[in-house]
């Protein structure tokens, strides 16, 4: 059997300024020790200004927290005012990168095919992309939410092979729980998550679909996250709101305490 070890991630969203960053990271530092690391995977998604200085002190410091950025352009150089390319979040050690939040789908109209350029962009360049996948509230009142998060998937994959998607991190965010205080059951959440390790299966094969790491995102705080995590085919948590409290962040990577 697989063992996949938790990613906690925090999305930090258009919060935090480069200085406040560094604040912020020391604190994790300081709170975080050997054991969180040895049980759990911790990573943090600042902007894009903030990078350059969470990677000085990460690296500085030896740090065990990873980092990476909120989206990566879907073109590799050139003239594309504002987007940010893989190769620079490569060049400054990023380890991860989320492609199709929500955020980005609802205000910047990211569709399949932009998903699927992006997945690719990030695996070009080494970064392990956190797929974000989610059904909007319509669409889960009308019963359609675990087709249309597979769709999304087999849009993001199409044409990504086997030794890439095995290393992809697959973010399961119900738009009608990020943000809002609301969080998806942790049974509702494990059918969806269930459905994606299947589908994943039938994409690629059964060691694959066992060494994705699938993760629940929606108002994900301290008071729920052991719920959530007792789940079979959920393996960590993608953090908005919460992440940007160091002392809470923490007690969601100390999930089993
Ligand atoms: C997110 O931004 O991916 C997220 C899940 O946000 P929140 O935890 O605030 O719902």
């Amino acid at each position: 059997m697989t063992t996949r070890t938790p990613l906690m991630a925090g999305n930090w969203k258009m919060n935090l300024n480069h200085l406040e960053a560094i604040a912020h990271v020391q604190k994790l530092a300081f709170a975080l020790t050997d054991k969180d690391f040895e049980a759990c995977e911790v990573a943090v998604l600042p902007p894009y200004t903030d990078l350059r200085s969470v990677q000085t002190l990460v690296d500085g410091d030896k740090l065990k927290i990873k980092y990476g950025a909120q989206d990566v352009s879907a073109h590799e150089s050139g003239a594309y005012t504002g987007e940010i390319c893989g190769a620079f979040l490569a060049k400054l050690n990023c380890s991860y990168v989320a492609v199709g939040h929500s955020e980005r789908r609802q205000y910047h109209g990211e569709d399949e095919p932009v998903v699927n350029a992006k997945v690719k962009a990030a695996f070009a360049h080494d970064l392990t992309p956190i797929l974000c996948v989610g059904e909007e509230l319509e669409i889960r009142e009308a019963g359609q939410h675990v087709a249309h998060t597979l769709a999304q998937v087999d849009g993001a994959l199409n044409d990504v092979p086997a030794e890439q998607a095995a290393t992809i991190v697959i973010a399961y965010e119900p738009v009608w729980a990020i943000g809002t205080g609301k969080t998806c059951g942790a049974e509702d959440a494990q059918e969806v998550c269930g459905a994606i390790r299947g589908r994943l299966a039938e994409l690629y094969d059964q060691d694959v679909a066992d060494k994705i790491r699938i993760q629940y995102g929606g108002s994900v705080k301290s008071g729920n996250v052991a719920q959530i995590m007792a789940q079979p085919d959920i393996d960590g948590a993608l953090v908005g709101g919460a992440s940007l409290d160091a002392e809470e962040f923490v007690k969601i990577v100390r999930f089993r305490d």
